[in-house]
């Protein structure tokens, strides 16, 4: 019996990319951002704070010369996630990738977790990446051709991080199977779906970078001996929204320096 052959549209000249939680002004989803409008795509920046996204659209569209568009969403928000889908899709061109950054942390201990905390957490990083991916899926079925990029963390394939604790690594987790899940359902449409998931990064998510001390101690579980940078992620996610990441399917990039090998 011959297999079926899905085979996806042609790469467009001039893809489009939506990368959220994008505004966070040294976090992963700015740096992806820059790295993609960099390599030529046009870019879609979505966070809480629309004043913030609307600046970085300007300043990538000034700094690399590709069409950008920054809006102000809570990705837990069912509706104003699909009002700015599809101003995406009326605005800019093709969107072909979708990277779902935004994410909460939760340092809390499981024995002291609220219902309040848990439910948040999977509100933001779990529904609000569902709900972001639906609209982004419908769009990359009309093309026959999407790139789903889940931004997990090394704390769901650990159990726990530095910082995030049960709340927080089971939303991480729920990321990785809905990729796996996404990379089986969709293929036939022409969609990637993968994970990446990083390791220590500096970065303000614990409300402010790294101090030198916990940088130490992270040291001493990095074979390549530094932490991680920002640039480290989104040169992943990168490589897996683009024209060469097309055989790449279901998978987790571990972008954590060898902190966690398995
Ligand atoms: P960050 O600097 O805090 O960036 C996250 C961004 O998401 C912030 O701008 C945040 O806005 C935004 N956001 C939060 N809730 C949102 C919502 N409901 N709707 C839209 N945007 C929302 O964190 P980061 O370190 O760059 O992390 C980016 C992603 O990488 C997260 O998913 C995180 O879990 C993951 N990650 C980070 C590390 C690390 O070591 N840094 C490691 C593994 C995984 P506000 O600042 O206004 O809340």
């Amino acid at each position: 019996m011959a297999l079926p052959a899905y085979p996806a549209s042609p790469f467009p000249d001039l893809p489009a990319a939506l990368v959220t939680g994008a505004a966070s002004p040294r976090g992963i989803g700015r740096a992806t951002a820059h790295r993609l409008a960099r390599e030529g795509w046009a870019v879609a920046v979505v966070d809480l704070d629309g004043g913030a996204c609307a600046e970085l659209a300007g300043e990538l569209t000034e700094r690399y010369g590709v069409p950008a568009l920054g809006l102000g969403v809570d990705i837990s928000d069912e509706q104003a996630v699909a009002d700015a889908v599809a101003r995406i899709d009326a605005e800019l061109p093709q969107l072909v990738g979708v990277v779902n950054n935004a994410g909460i942390s939760s340092p809390t201990p499981f024995t002291e977790v609220s219902t309040e905390e848990w439910r948040r957490v999977f509100d933001v990083n779990v529904h609000g990446t569902f709900f972001v991916t639906r609209e982004a899926v419908a769009i990359f079925r009309r093309h026959s051709l999407g790139r789903i990029v889940n931004i997990s963390s090394a704390s769901a394939e650990r159990g726990g991080g530095v910082y995030g604790r049960a709340a927080y690594s089971g939303s991480k987790a729920a990321l990785l199977g809905m990729a796996k899940t996404w990379a089986r359902e969709l293929g036939e449409y022409g969609i990637t779906a993968n994970s990446v998931a990083p390791g220590s990064i500096d970065t303000d998510i614990m409300g402010g970078r790294l101090t030198d001390e916990r940088k130490q101690v992270l040291l001493q579980e990095l074979p390549v001996g530094r932490v991680g940078t920002v640039d480290d992620v989104a040169g992943a996610v990168h490589y897996l929204l683009g024209r060469d990441g097309g055989y790449l399917t279901g998978v987790t990039l571990d972008v954590n320096g060898g902190s966690h090998i398995h």
